[in-house]
C-alpha cells in the first residue's frame, strides 16, 4: 500500500492513483465538471476577507478576555497574600 496522490493521507490500492475517498472525488469532477467542483468548493470551503477578518477579530478578543482573566486572577491573588 502506498499513499493516495490527492490527499497524501491514504493508502491506495496497487492499481488505483487514489484512495476511495479521492476515486469519489473525482468522479464527481467528472459528473460535474472541474469547474463546478472547484465553484462549490470555493463557497463552501474558503472565505471571503471579511469573514477571515472578523474570524481574526473574534479570536483576538477570546486572547484577550483570557489575559484580563488571568490578570484578574494574579491580582486577586496578591491582595490575599497581602491580607494573610
Ligand atoms: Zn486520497
Amino acid at each position: 500500500m502506498t499513499l493516495c496522490y490527492l490527499c497524501e493521507a491514504n493508502d491506495k490500492s496497487y492499481f488505483n492513483y487514489y484512495c476511495e475517498k479521492c476515486q469519489k472525488i473525482k468522479r464527481m469532477i467528472h459528473l460535474h465538471s472541474l469547474e463546478r467542483v472547484s465553484e462549490i468548493l470555493d463557497i463552501v470551503l474558503l472565505r471571503t476577507r471579511d469573514e477571515e477578518n472578523q474570524k481574526i477579530k473574534v479570536a483576538i478578543e477570546e486572547e484577550k478576555t483570557k489575559c484580563d482573566n488571568t490578570q484578574r486572577k494574579l491580582r486577586d491573588r496578591e491582595k490575599n497574600n497581602k491580607s494573610v
